[in-house]
């Protein structure tokens, strides 16, 4: 089996490892006999959205947001119905503020986002970034673990990816992280987030096999070793509150 990822703006929206997610992603494709092909894209024209199976961007400083704003805002609808048709996709931090209706830094400046999803962030003059480790109860994930490192508060009603247990997630009040919407998941988790929850990991392959395929074999991986290492940080994450 085949499958294509278009990697956003690599050169840009990268920050805390987030380029292990596709490495995780092409890894857990490659162990099962599935050739998962990256595509880096830094220019956005021309780019069709249903040349790929699945979609990545992760996360950048203000400024890179900013170019990456403009290059995003030229394929708007392409993203929109990509995402309504269920393409699986992971956007972090970043570039999940970019799928909202704005971004606010914390200078007051207005980022305008791709308003694809009902949602806005911003970021509050004289409170602290949300940096840390962080711990989410997900119930159809599990415990995800992670790194968080954001001025931006998100604000939405859709569904998320789970609880906070320790740490901050979309903003300093609600306790929820994240977004799930059809197959894309927004998260403010670096870490990177992939390797370290490989149930998620799995997710997005099997959403992107289950759009091209239908029916096929999915093979079981042993995650002996990702799950002990996710477990190792649950307890260690839980001990730090107590
Ligand atoms: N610049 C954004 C913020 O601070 C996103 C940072 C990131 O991607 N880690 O909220």
């Amino acid at each position: 089996m085949d499958l294509k990822l278009y990697h956003f703006m690599p050169d840009k929206l990268n920050l805390y490892g987030d380029i292990g997610n596709v490495i995780a992603l092409k890894k857990r494709c490659e162990w099962r006999g599935i050739n998962l092909e990256i595509e880096n894209i830094t220019s956005t024209d021309g780019v069709k959205l249903t040349d790929c199976d699945m979609f990545f961007i992760g996360g950048g400083s203000d400024r890179e947001q900013c170019i990456a704003t403009e290059q995003f805002s030229k394929i708007k609808n392409e993203f929109k119905s990509a995402i309504e048709d269920g393409i699986p996709a992971l956007t972090i931090c970043g570039g999940y503020q970019f799928l909202g209706e704005y971004y606010k830094t914390v200078d007051g400046d207005k980022l305008p986002g791709l308003n694809i999803l009902d949602f806005y962030t911003e970021s509050k003059k004289d409170a602290p970034r949300l940096i840390g480790n962080i711990l989410v109860e997900s119930e159809k994930f599990g415990n995800i673990v992670g790194f968080e490192n954001h001025g931006g508060r998100t604000y939405h009603n859709y569904e998320t990816l789970g609880n906070v247990v320790v740490g901050y997630g979309n903003n300093d009040e609600d306790k929820k992280e994240g977004i799930l919407y059809n197959n894309l998941i927004g998260t403010y988790l670096h870490g990177p987030i992939l390797p370290k929850n490989p149930n998620v990991t799995d997710y997005l392959i099997k959403a992107a096999l289950d759009n091209k395929y239908g029916t096929y074999d999915f093979i079981e991986l042993n995650n002996d070793i990702e799950l002990n290492a996710n477990k190792h940080m649950v307890e260690l994450l839980k001990k730090s509150v107590k």
